[in-house]
């Protein structure tokens, strides 16, 4: 029998009907060599109550630690200087003296705080395991996100302070609310805790399903964000959402105290799940056609091997159609596309060739002007040039949104 699993951050029992993923690779898991490519299942659902998508099948986090030292991710950092001013400018007259972080991704938001004369401490969750969890792998996200838990960090440290941040974690948690409880208990009594999100709500209306990831468990709008929140019992001061071309990143600023009652989501805020589980067969197949269509011109070469690229993949099933796998990072020179036999080769490899009837852009949007020059001799022998995004706007893409 199966069991059923419980919300991450209602807890109200997960029974509503799963988008399956299929036995997929691990994104990070790039090999020197032809092994067999571990593989998990990876299904996604709505809580019926709270609405939140999440994960409901996943790789178990020792599966997901990297198996290599490189591997490590970026997020937006353009929005911080105004993130930084407004902790610092708060309506109390208590001026923030001291912040605390405990991610990768919150460095360029301390260093800022600091500019403005805070004083800033770094909880490192990961120090003494680091390299190699059971002997395997460069912990990372993965063993940062499990230890943030009040029972690590009740042991971990006894400091507080005015503000505490934490960047691109909280969708990693496997236990959200208990997470948040943690990062409560490094506030000073009128201290402000701030997190930070990718917002599901562009890709999710797109019909995008290379955003999905085994590495994420929560897939948050702006509703359940905020709904998480008054699970932790944390009050959300300020709220502020700041636009990206594929996903937009959501800040919340959260203090203990009375929290607002939750109302269930509606099944308007429910559509929008459901229109992504439910055309997901439909998608895929026109992925398939539209890819093999372009692979019967000549060879079909995917730009960019991130986990986007990867899942975009696996998770449409299109191995059969493309060839060529190009990444300009020197790390992945010659490791093998987590799932497939092919290495990965950089785009001087390709720029020359005359049988190459399109590339696949799996890049950010930030990289695209670089890359597109990178590929221009391409373009000018009539190859291709199409972003695998369904959100992407303006331009020509693999497929357009529906
Ligand atoms: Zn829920």
């Amino acid at each position: 029998m199966d069991i059923v699993k419980a919300c991450v951050s209602c807890h109200h029992p997960l029974t509503a009907p799963t988008l399956d993923l299929g036995d997929l690779p691990l994104c990070n898991r790039f090999t020197d060599r032809n092994a067999v490519t571990p593989t998990h299942k990876l299904s996604v659902s709505d809580c019926p109550s709270c609405g939140l998508v999440q994960a409901v099948e996943v790789a178990p986090v020792d599966a997901i630690v990297p198996r290599l030292p490189w591997i490590r991710y970026n997020e937006p950092e353009g929005h911080l200087d105004k993130v930084a001013q407004t902790l610092m400018l708060r309506s109390d007259r208590n001026t923030p003296k001291t912040a605390l972080g405990v991610g990768p991704f919150d460095e360029p938001l301390l260093a800022r705080l600091q500019n403005l004369g805070c004083e800033v401490e770094r909880l490192n969750l990961i120090g003494d395991a680091a390299p190699g969890v059971g002997g395997v792998g460069y912990p990372y996200l993965e063993t940062m996100q499990a230890r943030l838990r009040p029972e690590f960090i009740g042991q971990a440290t006894s400091s507080l302070a005015d503000i505490v941040v934490c960047r691109y974690l909280i969708e990693h948690s496997h236990e959200p609310v208990a997470s948040l409880a943690a990062l409560t208990q490094l506030l000073e009594p009128n201290g402000v805790l701030l997190i930070e999100v990718p917002d599901s709500e562009k890709f999710l209306r797109a019909l995008d399903y290379c955003f999905l990831w085994e590495e994420h468990i929560s897939y948050f709008v702006e509703r359940t964000a905020k709904a998480l929140a008054a699970q932790a019992g944390l009050r959300v001061e300020r709220f502020h959402r700041f636009e990206g071309q594929l996903e937009d990143a959501l800040v919340l600023i959260l203090r203990r105290g009375e929290v607002e009652p939750l109302g269930t989501a509606s099944p308007e805020d429910r559509e929008v799940f459901k229109r992504y589980r439910t055309s997901f067969a439909s998608r895929r197949e026109a992925y398939r056609s539209r890819v093999a269509s372009l692979a019967a011109k000549g060879k079909v070469a995917l730009i960019g091997m991130g986990h986007q690229s990867i899942m975009f993949l696996s998770a449409l099933g299109l191995h059969p159609y493309i060839s060529l796998f190009v990444d300009d990072s020197p790390q992945k020179q010659g490791l093998r596309v987590p799932g497939t036999t092919t290495a990965i080769i950089p785009s001087a490899d390709i720029v020359g060739r005359s049988d190459i009837s399109a590339c696949l852009l799996a890049i950010s949007p930030r990289a695209e002007i670089t890359v597109r020059a990178k590929l221009k001799p391409l373009s000018k022998k009539g190859t291709e040039i199409l972003p695998i995004y369904a959100g992407i706007e303006g331009k020509k893409r693999l497929l357009e949104a529906l």
